[in-house]
């Protein structure tokens, strides 16, 4: 069974349409991509997915709910941004145990999520340090960190590695690759970066203007690519 179902979603803003009745079945424990150019509705769709904007027309389901009226924290996911904002007051491990916090779950079970997270991304020995004495993969990776404490059944990326440069990103590549290995969980990951959505998908999803182009692991999207626009944005050979 699908783990996140998108149909016939549509998101206008006012009378633009952005995101155009969209369809898309994503199984337990994949790692699917949205790529595609900037302002095609990337962002716009995760954010729908998790809760973050409403949707105009159509369904989202998660599991087997129809997830359309859930607040985001209901929907057991959990949303990394390009642009993580730690709590620079705090150290990495209550930066990292801040959600539980809030949860009221108890502190052992706190220091044990928090401790298992750390181990799972090499920040042990970065506990007690606080985002300013971090270096910005080590920050990243907090910011991911954050996510896996909780547990969730989904993850949802938005260009995580964006202001990372290239040297990084290629590591951090690497690194959430691993994680998705380890963890298993279900990853909808946005990027416009055709290389880190080609390295890291199970499928890729290709958006332009509101609609999916094309839908299909990156060997298959190279191979045959649906158009020229398809062609031309994944660098398939003429
Ligand atoms: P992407 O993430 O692929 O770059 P977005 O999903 O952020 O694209 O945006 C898709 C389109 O929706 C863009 O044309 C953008 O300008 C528009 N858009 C996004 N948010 C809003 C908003 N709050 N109000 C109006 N238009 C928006
Ligand atoms: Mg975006």
């Amino acid at each position: 069974m699908a783990q996140v179902q998108l149909k016939n979603v549509v998101k206008k803003y006012g009378a633009l349409g952005v995101v155009h009745a969209i369809n898309l079945d994503i199984a337990e424990g994949e790692f699917v991509v949205l790529v595609g150019p900037s302002g095609c509705g990337k962002s716009t769709t995760l954010r729908m997915v998790a809760g973050l904007e409403d949707i105009t027309d159509g369904e989202i389901l998660i599991g087997d709910r129809v997830v359309n009226d859930l607040p985001p924290r209901e929907r057991n996911l959990a949303m990394v941004f390009q642009n993580y904002a730690l709590y620079p007051h705090m150290t990495v491990r209550e930066n990292l145990g801040f959600s539980l916090k809030i949860a009221k779950k108890s502190q052992p079970e706190i220091n044990s999520a928090v401790d298992e997270a750390a181990n799972i991304l090499s920040l042990t020995p970065m506990l007690d340090r606080k985002p300013g004495a971090l270096s910005g993969g080590q920050r990243q990776r907090v910011a991911m960190g954050r996510a896996i404490v909780r547990q969730p059944e989904v993850f949802l990326f938005d260009e995580p590695l964006s202001n990372l440069d290239a040297k990084l990103r290629t590591q951090m590549r690497v690194e959430i690759k691993k994680l998705h290995q380890r963890v298993g969980s279900t990853v909808i990951y946005v990027t416009h970066d055709q290389i880190e959505a080609m390295t890291l998908a199970d499928r890729i999803v290709i958006m332009r203007d509101g609609h999916i182009i094309q839908v299909g692991t990156p060997l298959e999207v190279f191979e045959n690519p649906v158009n020229t626009f398809v062609a031309t944005f994944i660098g398939s050979p003429p």
